[in-house]
């Protein structure tokens, strides 16, 4: 077998895209990094000499697109509301159409408190699933000022929870059985250390007195960084990050600390809430920042930088609940997230990078094994996509990001097999 770089053809090949689109199928995928694919193929016995010279291998680089194509390791979600009943039967479809698997937040009503709850919540997933649905959710519990170190460290050790998540009380949706005094959970925190289950924090302090634009900068001061210190060994994750401050603190951190971003806050910044008029479907909590943090977040998602992968918070409410006096906070996006991303991406520079961003940090942080199974990602004329997902109790409005989406996405299997689009 001899290795040579891509053989002169009538069109080059310069990306996997390129290649799984162009190669005849008589090219076998090999091997794969982040930065490479590999293919081979047999030689027949004229062009081959001995056995030891009889197939011939080809190497891609995954660092640019051909025809404006991408193709890319099957992306996860490492925060997102699913919901229950028929709310979660309407939005399931739309974050298994790109995503293999998802961390999937607690925050129901009654919360997700405890391993057998956990295991209750994930075989409603699971029976909910569309047909033919190839999607792993991954369980997180909801820390409460009660729970039971045991039944974490049990519901981590046997698989079923893979994160525990941290509301301080108040901060957000359905957050009211959150935490009010850390030092009541010191106890969980140090299990969880013990067993390597990570911490995901909302990253707000509730205190009336801070300015809503202030709370996660202060909640690093008053409660992230006592963690950190108070428990060194934990592993934790500042969730959807909206500030500078966010970002600066999780890069100065070892590989311990991650911290996921959301589409839509790396899309829009305060004013697209509240200049011309107040828009509550780009109403979330943490709620979008000034230009100079969203810039923040653009760096550091396209930077490279392992510390960060992307979470949706992908958050389902219906109009009626986000279009009234006090409506909810929450952006849907599981429909276009990917599809948005891929636009930033490469309107950085950073395409080669989107990637590492949604398919390689993520799995990295949590010791999974990033997806083996593909999506291509194909830019053309703007992308259609629902402007509202019906569900029984009304419609849920889709993430308008404000700008054309020319990027569609395809799952795709490594051996040429029809995509399907999405
Ligand atoms: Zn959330």
């Amino acid at each position: 077998m001899h290795v040579r770089t891509a053989p002169r053809r009538k069109k080059p090949f310069r990306s996997i895209a390129g290649s799984l689109l162009l190669l005849p199928h008589c090219w076998t995928p090999e091997q794969s990094s982040p930065e490479f694919i590999c293919f081979s193929r047999l030689l027949g016995p004229t062009q081959g000499g001995h056995i030891g010279q009889r197939s011939e291998v080809c190497i891609f680089s995954r660092e640019s697109t051909v025809n404006g194509m991408l193709t890319i390791r099957r992306p996860d979600d490492w925060h997102l509301h699913l919901r229950d009943g028929a709310i979660m039967k309407a939005v399931l479809p739309e974050t298994v159409r790109h995503f293999a698997r998802a961390i999937i937040m607690p925050n129901l009503v009654p919360p997700v408190v405890t391993g057998a709850d956990a295991t209750a919540y994930r075989e409603r997933i699971v029976a909910l699933l569309p047909d033919g649905a190839d999607f792993e959710p991954l369980m997180t519990l909801y820390l409460t000022e009660e729970t039971d170190p045991e039944d974490v460290a049990a519901a981590g050790e046997s698989g079923l929870v893979k994160a525990v998540k941290l509301y301080p009380a108040g901060a957000t949706t359905n957050s009211a059985s959150g935490v009010r005094d850390v030092t009541r959970i010191q106890a969980v925190l140090e299990k969880m250390a013990e067993v390597g289950l990570p911490l995901c924090v909302h990253g707000e302090v509730t205190d009336p007195a801070v300015d809503i634009f202030d709370r996660e900068a202060a909640f690093i001061d008053r409660v992230l960084d006592p963690i950190r210190r108070a428990t060194p060994d934990l592993r934790v994750i500042l969730e959807h990050i909206t500030t500078r401050d966010g970002i600066e603190y999780v890069k100065a951190q070892n590989s311990d600390m991650g911290g996921t971003i959301t589409a839509h806050h790396l899309a829009i910044n305060r004013n697209h809430i509240l200049a011309g008029g107040i828009r509550p479907h780009y109403y979330c909590l943490p709620v979008a920042k000034r230009e100079e943090h969203r810039l923040a977040l653009v760096s550091a998602a396209t930077s490279g930088d392992p510390h960060f992968f992307l979470g949706t918070d992908s958050a389902p409410h219906t109009d009626r609940n986000k279009e009234q006096e006090c409506g909810c906070a929450g952006c849907f996006t599981a429909t276009n997230a990917i599809s948005v991303l891929a636009e930033l991406f490469e309107k950085e520079g950073a395409l080669s990078r989107l990637e590492g961003f949604v398919s390689l940090h993520g799995p990295a942080f949590y010791g999974l094994r990033a997806n083996e199974d593909t999506v291509t990602l194909a830019k053309g004329a703007p992308v259609s996509y629902p402007e509202k997902i019906m569900t029984p109790d009304g419609p849920i409005t889709v993430f308008n990001p404000g700008f054309p989406l020319h990027w569609s996405v395809s799952r795709h299997d490594l051996n040429g097999e029809t995509p399907t689009q999405g």
